[in-house]
């Protein structure tokens, strides 16, 4: 037998119940993976709640990292004691052991300990994505992110400095202002009640080419607000909740912007895509330019306080749940 956090219906952190559950064998193509670490992710609470569907019951979660206990047949790139790490579907992270396809696993560089690959995957290779292919952020630009000092927010300050672009984050709290200022954010703006006039004044009028906005229905028509001609509206998260449908023609009258509602599924579909990423994160962190924060670790058979922080906004950067 092995531990899960299982939901048998949606709702609060109080539907998650640690229960006994069989241990899973690999099938082919598959690796048991011992978790030693498993990430807390925004997405974990989306299913929880029902806004994103899984049938239940159900073991959430999608971020671990641990060792490598078995393979099935076919498995020729990942063997029994390989040091491995994974972000995305299908769920079932929040398990002392799970099976999970081989051929989604990065082995974890020597440098990087488990907590700290189970932090960085999902948030990281998002960062990776969003700054390099969803939009390809420039030297010298100036760029507009939402919750600056949460787990994808951190590292795309860093990410984005080391790029040589400047950032303008937005925050909740002075305490997270000053967060995301020691990791890179050159501007703050404290809560988005007044934000295209806050982005107005801090770029001289030019507005930003690009909003990284995961904070979804509270802050979506002041992120349009905040790009200047044929920019990027970039929303990738629902924090607040979901965006209502809207209007295209805001789209035209606000600037001939473009908009995309990217997923990190998409972008690591193909598995070379996946190891290119996680080499280019790999790197960024191992050269000290992007450190992952963990700012906050639970048990997993705790996972419901891990749950109730994150939505309250008590947490920053990143949150590890330990088996
Ligand atoms: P965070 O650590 O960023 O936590 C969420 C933060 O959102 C909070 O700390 C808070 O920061 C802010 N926030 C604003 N409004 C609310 C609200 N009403 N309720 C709760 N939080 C709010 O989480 P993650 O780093 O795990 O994820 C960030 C976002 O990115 C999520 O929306 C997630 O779904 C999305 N995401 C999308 C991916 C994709 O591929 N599309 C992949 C990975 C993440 P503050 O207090 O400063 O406002």
């Amino acid at each position: 037998m092995t531990k899960a956090i299982r939901i048998h219906a949606n709702g609060g952190p109080e539907v998650m119940r640690w229960e006994d559950v069989p241990t899973p064998e690999p099938g082919p193509g598959e690796a048991l993976v011992r978790h030693e670490a498993v990430g807390l992710n925004y997405i974990d609470v989306y299913f929880r709640t029902g806004l994103y569907k899984a049938p239940l019951p159900a073991t959430i979660g999608m971020e671990g990292s641990g060792t490598v206990l078995a393979v099935g047949s076919g498995v020729a790139d990942i063997a029994p004691g390989d040091r491995v790490a994974y972000a995305g579907g299908p769920i079932g992270a929040y398990a002392t052991e799970r099976v999970i396809a081989a051929d989604r696993l990065v082995k974890l560089p020597d440098a990087i300990d488990f907590q700290t690959g189970a932090a960085m995957m999902l948030q990281g290779l998002t960062a990776q994505y969003l700054l390099r292919r969803t939009f390809h952020v420039q030297p010298g630009q100036t760029i507009l992110v939402h919750a600056a000092a949460g787990g994808v927010g951190l590292i795309l300050c860093q990410w984005a400095r080391h790029i040589g672009a400047h950032v303008i984050g937005v925050v909740s709290t002075a305490d997270k202002a000053d967060l995301a200022r020691a990791h890179g954010a050159d501007h703050v703006v404290i809560g988005h009640a007044t934000l295209p006039a806050d982005v107005k004044r801090i770029t001289g009028g030019a507005m930003v080419p690009v909003v990284y906005d995961s904070v979804g229905k509270d802050t979506f028509m002041a992120s349009l607000d905040c790009l200047a001609p044929f920019g990027m509206m970039v929303t990738y998260g629902n924090a607040s909740g979901p965006v209502p449908p809207f209007d295209l023609g805001v789209l035209a009258a606000k600037g001939s912007l473009f908009i995309t509602r990217p997923t990190l599924a998409t972008y690591t579909a193909k598995r070379a895509d996946l190891v290119a990423m996680a080499d280019d994160l790999f790197s960024v962190v191992a050269s000290g330019a992007v450190a992952i924060r963990v700012n906050q670790t639970f048990k997993l058979s705790d996972a419901a306080a891990a749950h109730t922080a994150l939505e309250a906004r008590q947490t920053t950067g990143s949150t590890v749940l330990l088996p």
